[in-house]
């Protein structure tokens, strides 16, 4: 099966109906981009700059986070990578970080708060990916938006970066600026948030817990809500046509991309770019391929119709297991 999935490495992954997906990895760290080139990705959905944060024992300074995002754009051939700026607090801490107590650590201090609180830090981060990107194509996407003004708060940090940068003959060819959807509330401002930004991309492992209500770190819920619930499908599909609408790119890089089953229900409803774990590109590239897009979606419609009427999530996977 590994030797079907190099052959598909140079295949482009596209869907029998003609519907080009982008698919992508989401990265962490250099040794995560081990194999990128022979994987066939289409670049770096979602790099989390945090990971090396938390991996260090004191801040590090503006050059040596240049160093580092210069050193992921090397070795990714000029394929997009887009870095998601500090999204720590809640599940990820920071030792040198002086964090306060939390009753509810996933509903608080964390990821853009924390940055709009700290703009120093924020801007830090920014200065240097501007700097690391230049001559190049700059992608930002902001997490854990909840509110549109915290994106235009957090795009003024970075214009103000881009600009001193270009200034000093080191900044981007181009910026290209994105919102994770995490917040269910985000969806309900999309005619103010999506005219302002280029792309979206759904981090369904916080979507999925703010949704339901549940927290994604304890067992006992965390697996209680199936994602092809109609609760969710609903949201996406909503999504896929507001963002078409706006000619705004829509992706998803939760690890709901990275299921086989998942990633069929979100072409199916509209998503064009997949981020996923590395080692997933080739099945995911292979169930794009010999997937017929409108002919799910139509099965999805009304098997949707009848299992949201009954158990939800579970009965619609089942049902689309039989379908596949
Ligand atoms: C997500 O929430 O789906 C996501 C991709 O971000 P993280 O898992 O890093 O919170
Ligand atoms: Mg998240």
């Amino acid at each position: 099966q590994r030797q079907a999935y190099q052959a598909l490495r140079v295949q482009p992954a596209i869907t029998l109906d003609g519907i080009k997906i982008r698919l992508s990895i989401n990265a962490a760290f250099l040794a995560d981009l081990v194999g990128f080139e022979e994987s066939g990705a289409d670049g770096i959905g979602l790099f989390r700059t945090e990971l090396a944060f938390m991996t260090r024992s004191t801040l590090p300074t503006v050059a040596d986070q240049a160093a580092h995002y210069r050193d992921v754009l090397d070795r990714t051939q000029g394929k997009p990578v887009i870095f998601r700026t500090l999204d720590i607090g809640s599940d990820k801490q920071v030792s040198y970080w002086r964090m306060p107590a939390e009753d509810n650590p996933a509903l608080g201090w964390r990821a853009m708060r924390m940055m709009l609180d700290r703009p120093a830090i924020l801007a830090a981060q920014l200065r240097a990916m501007a700097r690391a990107a230049a001559e190049r194509e700059l992608y930002i996407m902001f997490p854990m938006v909840a509110d549109v003004d915290e994106l235009i708060a957090a795009r003024r940090i970075l214009d103000r970066e881009v600009n001193q940068a270009r200034l000093a003959g080191q900044g981007p060819r181009q910026v290209t600026v994105g919102v994770m959807l995490e917040v269910p509330a985000l969806m309900f401002q999309l005619d103010d948030l999506l005219p302002l930004i280029d792309f979206v991309s759904v981090g369904t492992n916080d979507l999925a817990q703010f949704l339901f209500a549940c927290d994604r770190g304890n067992p006992a819920v965390a697996e209680r809500y199936d994602l092809l619930s109609p609760a969710l499908l609903n949201l996406i599909e909503h999504l896929a046509q507001r963002c078409q609408a706006y000619g705004v790119s829509l992706g998803v890089c939760g690890e709901m991309a990275s299921r086989p089953i998942e990633a069929m229900a979100l072409v199916a409803l509209g998503v064009h770019h997949l981020s996923v774990v590395a080692s997933e590109i080739g099945p995911i590239k292979a169930m794009i391929r010999s997937l017929d897009a409108s002919r799910l979606r139509e099965f999805l419609h009304t098997a949707r119709n009848w299992a949201g009427r009954r158990t939800g999530g579970s009965h619609l996977r089942a049902s689309m297991i039989d379908w596949a």
